[in-house]
Formats: structure tokens, sequence, C-alpha cells
């Protein structure tokens, strides 16, 4: 038996990486600890149904902030993830046990729990299963509409690139208000950062979501500081917005252990505003680029204003 607390056990593949020094973060990446009334309740609801949330997983930094709003990432399809991105903190290898039926059900009991106006659902990548998880996130999402109909839902997907590349219609149809999946870095990096998937089809993965339902708002993300120029990032940007994603996020990458993809540098906020400035002008509807962005960091507040843009571009046109 597994135990994924140990790093050697947590990622098998890494183990014998050369360390990589984890250099000082600089005065701008400075959270909110975990703690309080608001953390204990959302820790609780996720264990008594018990669900698994990339807010832990992935040692995300905003997890103090998020969850004392109760603004949990559930990630579905268990604890360990097929593929082996060097960035990533989820335990990677053979996941042990099948696809749970009742975890939909779940998931939509814990987002009424918390009274959610905007949940985001995340999974492992299951490439042991024929459909990569399709049904089960249609499950999901059908699960939270019938218990939370006010409830938007955005989902954060695998690239199912060993699918029949019909089971993208399984999860459009069951219509989550936003489609995303990331990119997370630029193309000439996916070698040594993200070697089991394939940027052009990441990027057509998206295109084909709004080919399917032009109304379904569609996002991307992108991490900086693992090694990427500047052009690379604006490259990035056209490639997005010629496969028509509607909103941006670009965020620092931060090493989760010394076996890890290194840093590269951290890049200032004044950069990100560059960026952030640079989206928008390439007609993005949404763009967060700012250290501490990840794709569910005030996913909320972000979709309210992703619907009001759309919404003035169409009167704007009329
Ligand atoms: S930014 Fe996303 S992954 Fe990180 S704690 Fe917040 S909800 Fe969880």
């Amino acid at each position: 038996m597994r135990d994924l607390k140990i790093p050697a056990q947590r990622h098998p593949e890494k183990a014998k990486n050369p360390d990589n020094a984890q250099p000082k973060k600089p005065s701008w990446i400075r959270v909110k600890a975990p703690g309080g009334k608001g953390y204990a309740e959302t820790h609780k609801i996720m264990r008594d149904n018990a669900l698994t949330t990339v807010c832990e997983e992935a040692g995300c930094p905003n997890v103090g902030e998020c969850w004392s709003q109760g603004h949990a990432t559930m990630m579905i399809m268990g604890e360990v993830c097929t593929r082996a991105c060097t960035f990533c903190n989820i335990a990677t290898g053979k996941p042990p046990e099948d696809l749970d039926p009742f975890e939909p059900g779940r998931v939509a009991a814990a987002v009424k729990k918390l009274g959610l106006n905007h949940v985001v659902i995340t999974s492992v990548d299951r490439d042991d299963v024929e459909d990569g998880g399709a049904e089960h996130f249609a499950q999901t999402i059908r699960a939270i509409r019938q218990q939370s109909p006010n409830t938007t839902i955005e989902i954060l997907t695998p690239d199912f690139i060993r699918c029949d590349p019909k089971v993208l219609e399984i999860v459009v149809e069951a219509r989550p208000d936003v489609f995303n999946h990331n990119l997370e870095t630029v193309p000439g990096l996916y070698p040594e950062v993200r070697p089991g998937a394939r940027y052009f089809h990441s990027l057509r993965l998206l295109q084909r979501v709004k080919e399917m339902d032009p109304t379904m708002f569609t996002k991307s993300g992108i991490m900086v500081g693992l090694g990427e120029d500047k052009q690379a990032v604006m490259q990035v940007m056209e490639d997005m917005r010629a496969a028509d994603i509607d909103f941006l996020t670009i965020g620092q990458y931060l090493q989760p252990t010394p076996k890890h993809h290194a840093v590269d540098r951290f890049v200032t906020p004044e950069e990100f505003k560059t960026y952030e400035k640079a989206a928008y002008g390439k007609g993005f509807l949404m763009v967060s680029a700012t250290p501490l962005t990840r794709s569910s960091y005030h996913a909320g507040d972000d979709f309210a204003q992703l619907r009001a843009a759309r919404e003035a571009k169409f009167a704007t046109k009329a």
C-alpha cells in the first residue's frame, strides 16, 4: 500500500531526479495562513463527503483565503494521476481504484452544503479509463444542477488525448457554464514540463468545445517562471485567441518539492500587468494575470465579470 504523503511514493518517477534548489520567494508572494472558522467548515464538508480537493493535493498557496470563503475546488476520479507532469504535486502512477459511481452525488451534496454561487470541478487524468472520465464529468455536472440549479459550473478537464475524439461531446452536452482546460506552458517547454500531452491537441480541444457550443465560455491558463520567454507567451495568447478562448489566466509557477521542475525566475507584478494589458489587447473577454492567479482563484467573481464582458460586447455590436 502506497503512502502518498511520502514524496518518493507520491512521485515515484521523480525520485531519481537531482534536487533543484527552491529559490526564496519574493515579497510579493505572500499568502494568508490556513485556519479560522470558515476554513475548518470547508475542511469538514470535504472530509464528511469523502472528497479530494486540488487545493490540498496541489499544495495551492491560496488555500487559506479560498477555504475561509467556502471556495474549494473538488478533484474527481481519485487522487492518483496517470500523467507525470514535472510541475505538478498530484500523486502519479496507476490509480488503485475504478471510478466511484457515488462520487457525483457526494460532490453535489458538498456544493449544496457550501452554498456556492459558482463551483469549479477538476480531476486527475485517467488514461486507464476508456472515455477518460468524460461520462463521470457529465454525471457530476448533472448531479450539481439537480441539487443546486442556481449554481454556475466551471469544469477544468484533462485533455482526453488517448480517447475517441467523440467523448468531448459527452462533456459539452452536459452544459457546464465554463469549460476550462489549461495549456500550462508554452509549446517549446512541453517535452520537459508536460511530456504526456501535446500543445496543439489541447488548443484544438478548446476550439472544438467552442465549435460544438458557441455560447459556452472557454478558459485556459499558463504558468510563468518555468523558463519561457515573453515572445512565446505572446504567441500562446495569439494561439488561444485563434481558438476563440474567452478567458486567460496566468500565474507564477511555484515548485512543490526539490524533485520538481526548477523555478527559472519570479515574474514581477509589473510584468504580469504587461501580460494582462497585452491579453486584453488581443481580445480576451477576461484576463487574470497575477503572481497568485490559479485557474480557480476568485473564479466566481471572475465568472460574473466574464458574463458582463460578453453582454457588453454584444450590446456594442447591436
Ligand atoms: S486557487 Fe483554486 S486550487 Fe487554490 S485554494 Fe483556491 S480554489 Fe483551491
